[in-house]
């Protein structure tokens, strides 16, 4: 539901917490396996652009990569266990072995990345903290995209790699059934493409928030009952979208999840508000007040809009449609 921006600066910034070590040893590697299997050749030769290549290159890669090892099973092994046989392991491409330094990254990098909730749902918060001895920790998982099983090239991709709450990214994504999660699997490839380019919170593309609406309306017919909270039951929250983010929607069980108790309770709340200071009420309360607020204050005081914005809060995309 929220883009993550990963500008070019971002970029280089991610590239320096692999320390040239790590990324000689990745590239010598990647060496190694491009001239045992020159049909890798379609991949760059230079490992820096496979990490920091934008979402579209990532996404022609995935389907080059698959279309490649229904052809040649080999590749696929080579690149994840071992060469020719031999005990030594070559992880290319190895997130595990990574991580540490990744997360790194996004710790120190929140503010920058303006990420504080869960890219697919904006649920959870993001809350990034040291322990008491001094670790990095932060309340985030990292989804790819392309799953890493299925492409394993593109485990370190800065582009393919989204944050989400642990719902999202474990409980929820199919990673076995990529395709079929988004309900895409019957598609022809150019089709798929075209969607995941508009589906994915890493690709520029992705415009869930001008594509998609959430309001809130009676269960059944109308109700004619005064006030939302207290009529808990007889409403709930509803997400219209075009065609595009109804996948999105239907994949991350996004109608079912926003209508918990709590989620439910939130969006009424608002209504509530909305209802009890309409604009008219609040050019009458400006007026008792005499000169000493503006209307403007007095509404993002009831109403927090901008607050929500500038702190970055979970649900926002909920809170501000709900004030649209
Ligand atoms: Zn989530």
């Amino acid at each position: 539901m929220r883009r993550i921006n990963y500008t070019e600066n971002v970029s280089l910034e991610y590239l320096k917490y692999f320390s040239s070590k790590d990324l000689n040893d990745i590239q010598d590697k990647w060496d190694i396996i491009r001239d045992i299997y020159t049909e890798l050749y379609i991949f760059p030769s230079d490992v820096k652009k496979i990490i920091t290549a934008d979402f579209s290159k990532l996404m022609k890669w995935y389907f080059e990569w698959i279309n490649l090892i229904k052809r040649n099973k080999d590749v696929e092994k080579g690149l994840i266990k071992r060469i020719d046989g031999s005990n030594s392991k070559l992880l290319i491409f190895d997130y595990s072995q990574y991580y540490s330094n990744i997360i790194k990254f996004f710790f120190e990098n929140t503010s920058s990345l303006d990420l504080y909730s869960c890219c697919y749902c904006e649920i959870e918060p993001v809350t990034n903290y040291k322990k008491k001895n001094g670790a990095n920790r932060i309340t985030l998982d990292l989804d790819h995209f392309f799953p890493k099983d299925q492409c394993p090239i593109l485990a370190l991709s800065l582009r393919n790699l989204v944050p989400a709450c642990s719902a999202c990214n474990s409980r929820i994504k199919n990673r076995n059934n990529f395709l079929r999660f988004y309900g895409i699997n019957k598609q022809s490839q150019n089709e798929q493409m075209k969607i995941l380019l508009q589906i994915s919170p890493t690709c520029d593309q992705y415009e869930f928030n001008k594509n998609a609406k959430i309001y809130v309306l009676p269960k059944v017919g109308f109700s004619t009952k005064i006030g939302y909270l207290k009529n808990i039951d007889s409403y709930q929250i509803n997400f219209s979208a075009n065609e595009i983010y109804e996948h999105e929607i239907k994949a991350f069980r996004l109608n079912q999840r926003y209508n918990s108790t709590s989620i439910l309770a939130e969006a009424l709340s608002i209504m509530d508000l909305k209802r009890n200071y309409p604009s008219s009420k609040i050019q009458e309360m400006t007026k008792q007040f005499k000169g000493i607020i503006s209307s403007e204050h007095l509404e993002e005081i009831i109403f927090r809009r901008n607050f929500d914005e500038n702190r970055h809060c979970n649900l926002l995309k909920l809170k501000k449609d709900l004030l649209d």
